[in-house]
């Protein structure tokens, strides 16, 4: 039998086990099983909190997601186990770095987001940010072999982004989404203006997606001329894009948003197969130039893609240029490589467009093999007025004739600079002195008067 004493006791002891078990409880809805830090639940209860106290005088602050960038093919890759000890070194490696006071949680997968009470505005989150970009960018040790990642971040500053947590937590989603779509290690503090931005390209987006497929997007040539006589060598093809409610809408605007969000392919494929189809009129020795975007130099299918169009269109491969820029190739220089050779083994030609305006690297130009180097317009509109663009050209020159690389030179406006070029020892020549982009029945009337009349 027991006391009552004993019976007390044990009562007691059952309630404490009860409260233990229950702040367990508590705590494991708060936390996240993998990593042991906080969940979402731990950052509404956290940010609710600190709006809660700054109630009276209600200070900014601010949270962020982090998302990393390429993980799930290192998941794939090297396993699960690898994949979750990699989420706990990060983990870790944010718990240690993050400012007194400052919270991070986990929220599945391999996003992390922060509730930052002393940052109050932009500057102070990127630099946050950076701090926490760099902390994750060094190597994650998985015993046998070292990984390296990157991450992106949006950050939402409070009051203005948002007011309650749902809100304040989707802007930050707005920005880390822009982040995602600019590439790697990107930082995006949302703004109304941000908001606005990613708003229009969205329409934009399914305005473009659509002007593909009922075939609204079209090509113009521009003539490329041989600077001593002025007689057209041939065409660059560039896309023009006239929507009925937006307008005319630049291909410096569509292009770079047919690829951040992943149909440059599409797109492409209808502006190759549009421009060869038309250049099956022209005279047989005149070539078509196309511009291939960065995009398609990071696909190992992209040569593979030509080939099928021009197959399917019948035109020569052997009369076909493509323009690269040299960003293209800087971002994932061996499969650009790779492909470059591929479609030179086809007999098609390679320029590299805009030549000095990207992070030039003269030992590109060696590694690579280029078949026509064409001078960025910015030089040529200079050269008139600014030794220095003169001197540059002129060295550009002579560096392509030692390489036996042609050159073009792009943006001549005025007879004065076709002049200069020309004594400089350019060959080939192209801007609106010699003809603006015109479409292809144009084309066709600019060969009439200017190629056969001439050429007998
Ligand atoms: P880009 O390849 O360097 O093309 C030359 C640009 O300079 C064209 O602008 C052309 O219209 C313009 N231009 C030519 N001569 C002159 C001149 O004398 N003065 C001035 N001020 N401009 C001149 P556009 O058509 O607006 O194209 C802009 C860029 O968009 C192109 O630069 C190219 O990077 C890209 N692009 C155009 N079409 C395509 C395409 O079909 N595919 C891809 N991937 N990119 C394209
Ligand atoms: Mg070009
Ligand atoms: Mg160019």
């Amino acid at each position: 039998m027991l006391d009552r004493a004993q019976e007390r006791g044990m009562m007691l002891s059952e309630e404490a086990s009860q409260q233990v078990s229950q702040s367990e409880l508590h705590a494991m809805a708060y936390t996240d099983p993998l990593t042991g830090l906080g969940n979402r639940h731990r950052m509404r209860d956290k940010m609710r909190r600190l709006v809660a106290e700054r109630a009276e005088d209600p200070a900014p602050f601010a949270i962020c997601i982090a998302n990393l960038d390429g993980f799930k093919p290192i998941n794939d890759l090297f396993g699960m186990t690898a994949g979750d000890e990699i989420l706990c070194q990060v983990a870790h490696r944010l718990k240690a770095c993050i400012p007194d006071g400052a919270t991070v949680t986990r929220h599945g997968g391999d996003e992390f987001a922060f509730v930052f009470p002393l940052v109050f505005e932009r500057t102070g989150a990127e630099k946050i940010g950076q701090m926490i970009r760099d902390v994750l960018s060094a190597p994650y040790d998985l015993g046998d072999r070292n990984v390296r990642l990157s991450a992106s971040f949006g950050f939402a500053i409070y009051p203005f982004a948002g007011e309650d947590f749902e809100e304040l937590l989707k802007s930050a989603e707005t920005a880390l989404y822009r982040s995602k779509r600019r590439g790697r290690g990107q930082i995006t503090v949302y703004s109304v203006q941000i908001a606005q931005e990613m708003k229009r390209a969205t329409q934009l987006e399914q305005a473009l997606r659509n002007a593909i497929i009922n075939d609204a997007v079209d090509v113009h040539f521009q003539p490329i001329v041989a600077l001593k006589t002025g007689m057209p060598v041939g065409f660059e093809a560039l896309a023009r894009w006239n929507d009925p409610d937006l307008g005319f809408v630049s291909p410096a605007i569509f292009v770079p948003l047919a690829e951040e969000r992943g149909f440059i392919d599409a797109l492409s494929e209808t502006l190759l197969r549009k421009a060869t189809e038309a250049a099956h009129s022209w005279p047989r020795e005149l070539f078509l130039s196309f511009n291939l975007s960065s995009a398609q130099l990071m696909d190992p299918g992209t040569a593979s893609n030509i080939v099928s169009i021009l197959n399917r269109t019948g035109f020569d491969p052997q009369r076909l240029d493509l323009e690269i820029t040299e960003t293209a190739m800087m971002t994932s220089a061996e499969t650009a490589q790779r492909i470059l050779l591929e479609l030179r083994d086809m007999g098609i030609r390679i320029s590299l467009d805009d030549f000095g305006t990207g992070q030039s690297s003269l030992g590109r130009l060696r590694d690579f093999t280029f078949d026509k180097v064409k001078i960025d317009r910015a030089f040529v509109a200079r050269i008139t007025t600014d030794r220095a663009s003169e001197h540059i050209i002129k060295a550009i020159i002579a560096m392509c004739d030692g390489l036996g690389l042609q050159v073009v030179a792009e943006g001549i406006e005025h007879l004065e600079e076709a002049e200069i070029l020309k004594r400089f020892g350019c060959a080939l020549g192209q801007g609106y002195y010699f003809g603006k982009p015109v479409d292809a029945a144009a084309t066709l009337e600019f060969l009439n008067e200017r190629y056969y009349d001439q050429t007998g």
